[in-house]
């Protein structure tokens, strides 16, 4: 596992609990509007190396952490990218932490595995755009029907989960809003959290905008007819 960051305190991401996150390096999406640059591209990966910071020193700091934190959040990058990830969630498990997996749904087997050996308590999928029209976003050719089975895997689960969509007034309006739904169906919970264009993995990103506080709650009604309990971030 390439450990490329670690948040050691955060109240915000995981849902109810105390928790550290750990960011993952490498991504298989080059989505225009992340903000997670130094995490997915390979020339910034490269500025990281030597200071990915090694797997015992992160398992140091869990054992420093064992009355402080409830869980342990699992972002990136893309986390499921890397083959051991079954593993080193059990590392974190067996320190008696929740463990909570961010995703982008791009890798169903590894989530079936996961969710099988009860690996994690909590994950947060992207839905970016209506399954079949990502390109426009992640950058890369992704295939709706992979992201579909992850999508189902994750609500036939018995574990909480979130599927979260950040919305950029160039590229959501309401008929898209409507799509993902038809896509994804009803879902317990769903985050509809703003797009902030100050710092962009493609630069031209940065022109685009985030949508006014209308607009949302107009994404927020359409939402409600899908899903038991909406968030949303402005
Ligand atoms: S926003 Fe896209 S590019 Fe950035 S980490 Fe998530 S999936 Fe990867």
């Amino acid at each position: 596992m390439k450990i490329g960051g670690i948040n050691t305190l955060t109240l915000l991401d995981f849902p109810g609990k105390v928790a550290a996150i750990v960011f993952t390096a490498g991504c298989n999406f080059r989505c225009g509007y992340c903000h997670n640059v130094q995490f997915v591209l390979p020339e910034q990966i490269e500025k990281l190396k030597g200071h990915f910071i090694p797997e015992e020193k992160f398992f140091h700091f869990l054992d420093t952490r064992k009355d402080l934190l409830d869980g342990i959040v699992v972002s990136g990058g893309e986390p499921t990218i890397w083959p051991d990830l079954p593993d080193f969630l059990q590392k974190i498990k067996d320190r008696g932490f929740l463990t909570k997996l961010d995703t982008n749904g791009t890798n169903p087997k590894m989530i079936e595995k996961l969710l099988k050996e009860k690996l994690v308590d909590y994950i947060a999928m992207d839905i970016k755009m209506p399954l079949d029209e990502y390109k426009k976003l992640s950058g890369v050719k992704t295939d709706g029907k992979i992201l579909k089975q992850s999508v189902e895997l994750i609500k036939k689960s018995a574990i909480e989960y979130e599927f979260r969509t950040t919305v950029i007034d160039e590229f959501h309006d309401v008929d898209v809003i409507e799509r993902i739904f038809k896509d994804i169906g009803h879902v317990k919970k769903f985050t509809l959290q703003n797009f902030r264009p100050e710092k962009t993995l493609c630069p031209s990103f940065g022109k685009f905008h985030a949508c006014t506080s209308e607009k949302q709650n107009t994404f927020k009604k359409i939402a409600e007819k899908y899903v038991d309990k909406i968030v949303v971030h402005g």
